[in-house]
């Protein structure tokens, strides 16, 4: 990965690009940003410069050796932990780094739910545990193989056991000269603060419409500039939503997300009882997905309540949804429907029984969205 290849960015990349050419290279970073936001390329891209023999002024080279095996993520002083399912057998993540690469490769902006895909992991929690930090000690204390940068690459350092975070403080505060730690992850808050304070952040935000609808037409060139536009619209910075759309994922989840709130209004236990089925099938990220597209539908059915439609970005089916909805909200309600969205996804980020957790909410919302209709009337 080089930066050229990442859209987006430009003063943060300009700024990594030259402290490394003055020489000024920390011992440990955090690449802290959103979901879809590039936190991961622009940490393998760091890393590529590092490593790159002929170091250009804008970018790596692309050709030398070092550049060569970047691009493949095979640089042998390019090191990774990521998370994985923990269990009695596996406990390490060098079994995965194969299936990490790919996955990585196939899709750079990788986040949680997909690198589940890959792991084809149902409803298991991804996490690392003190042997991985064990692993990381013991990379770290081997030499160089190419006598230059050694890097270690902790991907979604938020999914560590405290027990693995505590393992890597020492080495994460004094690692040997010629190291860089390179995490890269989303969620600030669910970082333990001893990690975070023996870090120096490097915050990168959500790239902005433009680029987002930039890249997706990159992969999908024969789509027309305005959907595109809209498509940007709708991820709010998240390119890997973006991306989804594109593809065409999310009309599995807006298909699911109309169903199951019409048989919440409705009151209809039986049909909530279908969903609950199908929604404690899903994998943990999925779920989470579920409840983020839920709150970004609140919001546009909120904006939409306040006569303000030019600024929904909706369209085709999830525009007649909007619509319709918007005339169940009311200020006595729409705080608590969002309130209760929010809640139950910090409940799934905290390993909660979804099936129990989604049967509650569904009751809930359904009361939250009966007396106005019954005041409609
Ligand atoms: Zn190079």
């Amino acid at each position: 990965m080089q930066f050229n290849q990442i859209i987006g960015h430009a003063a943060l990349k300009a700024r990594l690009i030259g402290n490394i050419r003055e020489g000024r290279v920390p011992h440990a970073q955090f690449f802290l940003g959103p979901r879809g936001s590039g936190v991961l390329p622009l940490a393998l891209a760091y890393a590529t410069y590092l490593f790159c023999g002929q170091r250009g002024e804008g970018d790596s080279c692309g050709e030398c050796n070092a550049c060569k095996m970047m691009a493949k993520l095979a640089h042998p002083d390019l090191n990774m932990a990521f998370p994985i399912f923990l269990s009695k057998e596996v406990k390490t993540c060098e079994p995965f780094v194969a299936d990490w690469r790919e996955a990585v490769l196939g899709e750079p902006y990788l986040d949680a739910e997909r690198w589940r895909e890959c792991l084809k992991g149902d409803n298991k929690q991804l996490r690392m545990g003190v042997d991985i930090a064990a692993e990381v000690v013991r990379k770290l204390s081997l030499k160089s193989f190419s006598g230059g940068w050694k890097v270690m690459l902790i991907w979604l350092p938020e999914m560590m056991d405290p027990a693995m975070a505590n393992k890597i403080l020492k080495v994460l505060e004094e690692p040997e000269p010629g190291t860089a730690f390179l995490l890269a992850g989303h969620a600030n808050d669910r970082i333990l603060p001893t990690i975070l304070s023996r870090t120096q952040l490097v915050k990168v935000a959500a790239p902005d419409p433009g680029e987002v609808a930039a890249a997706v037409q990159l992969r999908h060139p024969e789509m027309a500039a305005g959907e595109a536009r809209a498509i940007a619209a709708r991820s709010e910075g998240d390119l890997l939503a973006a991306q989804a759309m594109a593809e065409g994922r999310p009309e599995k989840t807006f298909h699911f997300f109309r169903d199951w709130l019409r048989a919440c209004f409705a009151g209809k236990m039986e049909e909530v009882a279908v969903h609950t089925d199908e929604f404690a099938k899903m994998g943990r990220e999925e779920q989470k997905g579920v409840m983020e597209y839920a709150l970004f539908m609140m919001r546009q059915c909120m904006l939409q309540w306040q006569d303000l439609p030019q600024l929904v970005t909706v369209s085709g089916e999830e525009l007649d949804f909007v619509r319709k909805f918007s005339a169940l909200l009311g200020a006595e309600n729409l705080a608590g429907i969002r309130t209760e969205l929010e809640a139950a996804h910090g409940h799934l980020g905290r390993n909660a029984n979804s099936k129990i957790l989604f049967i509650d909410l569904s009751g809930t919302l359904g009361q939250l969205l009966r007396p106005k209709a019954v005041q409609a009337r």
